[in-house]
């Protein structure tokens, strides 16, 4: 009888035997449905074997093999199996987390075929000067229809009211739909195409034949000699190679990608980009869509619905689509004919996943390209430390992009300013304020950058010294002013703004220290006429608001941004000239011995967002300490010398990427559990006398959180071979432990203290 191994989603680390019926086939890969105990689940076959060591009389048999269009790949099991033992996860959990969830549910994997839109007769032949100037969306609509066909969330991108518009343009008879199935080689083109602008556009014979005779390519710029050196670099590469792209803000590296993919197009294959925001993927999309008209080119990330998941998961898996676009988790995405996988912004922390499969996509990505054997490109301005390490030491490639790729865009002058030697306003210095008006008066954008949402973080009595502390959690509750609320941004218990202090009844009550909502009034109070824009999480909330709000910056309809690190990543808003930084400086002093490290990239990433077009760009920061040595390197973009004093300091200290960690976190109700597990983790961890440095137990850095004491055990090691067979080693020592009412989990390669 053969009998199968199956993984299901379940807590525990081994997969499960069945039988299968005579008269039903089943391959590796295959999405099954199996009884498990009372249930009926859905697994995936991993492997056959000719023996088991379950009872016969227990084993039970397979009751339906989906019938899906192709099982997973022997290469994406391979993958997950590596990223289970990798990361410690069970296999099971491994192999369905990284399914899209309908892939997840025990409906056959058949994708509905979405609707794309194109321009009818009448639509082509219109003239879209004929239109009224106030239908700027509908003229959008058109003028990127006439470009190539789109799906809705592509054309979603391009305004938030674009869905309603839509609906006029076809009650108008100028856009009609069309469907596309996955089983389509090529999206359908509509035979009124406008022909690519002649002599700015390439129609590429592909080399050796193939289902995919040609694709067009938009060659918009010819490269600078930097940029034409990375490309080479990369396509007379052979087999697996990792190359880190350092290039600062406004190189070009986009168009680095953009000249590697098109390589990648040529000889057939897929390219894979991964990016950290889904907020920016449909920018990305229609960027690239307007670059390669007439290829496939598709996202995957959350923020899609689950049929335009499947749909483009799909595409990916029959190597239909050329190139995808994701978040973190399209590393786990079938893509049987990847050729080059792109990490764009490959330092940010977003990439990892904090819960679960506490995995890496930069790291997996790696791994898968190496597997494969295909090259990898990560790139950033800032580089993560590891990557960086690992480029200088020669395991990676480095490319370098020194200089903007537009002449004209010269890099912002940035400048710090001492706050306690000049007159502050609740926050922001009269110099700062004083540059924000003269931006005004020349219809310039500034922008303030704040990591604080609400209006201050904390609340104080002025007679008993009281502090708004949560009830549930070791943080401070903070006060949302308009809303009369104060509230815990850790686990959102919140409670009206008292007017006196529950302490000692004092009427005295004052906010301490500044957040966006603060910085916004004070604003409001400077200058009564300018057109104010928070954007942060609360004042986003709202699916299409910051797409709303995007647009009317683009528009030239907003004098002041203030916003926390949304606004921080990838926006090119051209009329911006001045960026402020305001309270970076806890960074300097915290406990997290990467937070100057992020902090820099994200001072760099904000004080990119200055001067992009023909206007040069000017960042004032605000602190106390002016000559602080990441305030000198900002100032002549000194990534390379900053990045050699961060390293000399981790080796000293003895912090990645000179040593390799793993963290046990653990939380429960009751303290004396928490740590009793964890001291008995680490007595088990000692005692298997491995070469490791185990460290102590010590309280999270937020001990607390809605009403659990947190508490974590670090464990380093010199490499990662060491490290990872300590775990396989104390693994099973954590899983004899009793925990029953403790929330524990494993992270390797830990980001967050
Ligand atoms: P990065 O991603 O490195 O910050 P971008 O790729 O956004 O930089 O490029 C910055 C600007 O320079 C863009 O407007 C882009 O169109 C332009 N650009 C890039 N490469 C070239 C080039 N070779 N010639 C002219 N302009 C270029
Ligand atoms: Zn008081
Ligand atoms: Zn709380």
């Amino acid at each position: 009888m053969p009998i199968i191994r199956i993984a299901l989603d379940v807590p525990l680390p081994t997969l499960f035997d069945y039988t299968v019926a005579d008269g039903m086939e089943t391959v590796v890969g295959q999405r099954v449905v199996v009884p498990f105990g009372k249930r009926q689940m859905v697994g995936v076959v991993m492997e056959r074997v000719a023996a088991t060591e379950v009872a016969p009389e227990r084993i039970k048999p397979v009751t339906q093999v989906l019938p899906d269009s192709a099982p997973l790949s022997a290469e994406l099991l391979d993958l997950l199996r590596f990223c289970s033992d990798y990361y410690r996860y069970p296999i099971g959990q491994t192999v369905l987390s990284a399914l899209p969830a309908r892939l997840r549910s025990d409906k056959p994997f058949t994708s509905k075929p979405i609707l794309n839109y194109r321009l009818s007769a009448g639509g082509a032949a219109l003239d879209l000067k004929s239109l009224p100037k106030r239908k700027v969306v509908q003229r959008r609509i058109l003028a990127r229809l006439a470009e190539h066909p789109c799906n809705l969330a592509q054309l979603k991108a391009l305004s938030a009211t674009a869905g309603a518009q839509l609906k006029a343009l076809m009650l108008e008879g100028w856009v009609e739909s069309f469907a596309s199935t996955p089983t389509l080689a090529l999206m359908e083109l509509p035979a009124n195409r406008l022909s690519p602008q002649a002599g700015k556009s390439l129609v590429v014979p592909l080399q050796g034949g193939g289902d995919h005779a040609q694709h067009t390519f938009d060659n918009a710029h010819t490269l600078t000699g930097e940029q034409q050196l990375a490309v080479d670099a990369v396509t007379q590469s052979s087999g697996y190679a990792c190359f880190l792209l350092h290039g600062i803000t406004g190189s070009g590296k986009t168009e680095v990608y953009v000249h590697l993919m098109h390589h990648v197009l040529q000889s057939g294959g897929q390219a894979l980009l991964l990016v950290p925001e889904i907020n920016l993927t449909p920018q990305l999309e229609n960027y690239f869509l307007s670059r390669f008209p007439d290829v496939n080119v598709i996202s995957l990330h959350s923020g899609l619905s689950e049929g335009e998941r499947s749909h483009n998961w799909q595409q990916a898996q029959l190597g239909v689509a050329r190139i995808v676009l994701g978040t973190r988790l399209s590393v786990f995405a079938e893509l049987p004919k990847l050729a080059l996988t792109i990490v764009d912004e490959e330092h940010d922390s977003s990439f990892k996943q904090q819960d679960g499969l506490r995995y890496s996509a930069r790291d997996v990505a790696i791994f898968r390209a190496n597997q494969r054997g295909v090259p990898i490109v990560l790139g950033s301005a800032t580089p993560s430390l590891e990557s960086y390490h690992n480029a200088l030491s020669g395991r990676y490639r480095m490319l370098r992009l020194t200089g903007r790729a537009l002449a004209a865009a010269s890099l912002p002058k940035v400048r710090s300013i001492n706050i306690t030697q000049t007159l502050m306003h609740h926050g922001i210095s009269e110099i700062l304020l004083r540059e924000i008006g003269l931006r005004i008066a020349r219809q310039e954008q500034s922008l303030l950058f704040i990591n604080r949402r609400g209006y201050a973080p904390v609340l104080m009595c002025t007679g008993c010294g009281w502090l708004s502390g949560c009830r549930n959690c070791a943080g401070k509750m903070v006060l949302h002013l308009k809303e009369q609320r104060l509230r815990c941004h850790h686990c959102g218990y919140q409670i009206r703004m008292p007017h006196n202090c529950p302490d000692c009844g004092n009427a005295d009550l004052v906010p301490v220290g500044s957040g966006t909502q603060r910085v916004e009034g004070v604003l409001q109070e400077r200058f009564p006429d300018a057109r104010i824009l928070r954007v942060d999480r609360d004042s986003t909330r709202n699916k299409r608001a910051w797409q709303t709000m995007r647009e009317q910056i683009h528009a030239n309809q907003v004098d002041i941004l203030v916003g926390t690190q949304m606004l921080a990543k990838g926006h090119d808003f051209p009329a911006l000239t001045l960026v402020g930084v305001l309270n970076p400086d806890s960074a300097l002093y915290s406990s997290d011995f990467r937070a100057p490290e992020k902090l820099f990239a994200q001072l760099v990433q904000v004080a990119g967002r200055a001067g992009r077009a023909d206007k040069p760009g000017e960042v004032l920061i605000q602190t106390a300490f002016p000559d602080h040595p990441l305030f000198r390197a900002l100032q002549t973009h000194d990534f390379e010398g900053w990045a050699a004093s961060q390293l000399a300091e981790r080796q000293m200290a003895g912090f990645p990427p000179f040593v390799y960690q793993v963290m046990l976190r653990a939380e429960g109700k009751q303290e004396n559990e928490v740590y009793q597990y964890l001291n008995d983790a680490r007595t088990a961890a000692v005692s298997l006398q491995h070469e490791v440095d185990v460290l102590g137990v010590v309280p999270a850095a937020l001990p607390r959180r809605a009403n659990h004491l947190r508490a974590q055990l670090l464990i380093q090691a010199a490499s990662r071979r060491t490290l990872q067979q300590f775990l396989r080693a104390w693994q099973p020592m954590l899983d004899a432990l009793p925990a029953a009412k403790l929330r524990c989990s494993l992270d390797i390669d830990p980001l967050e203290f």
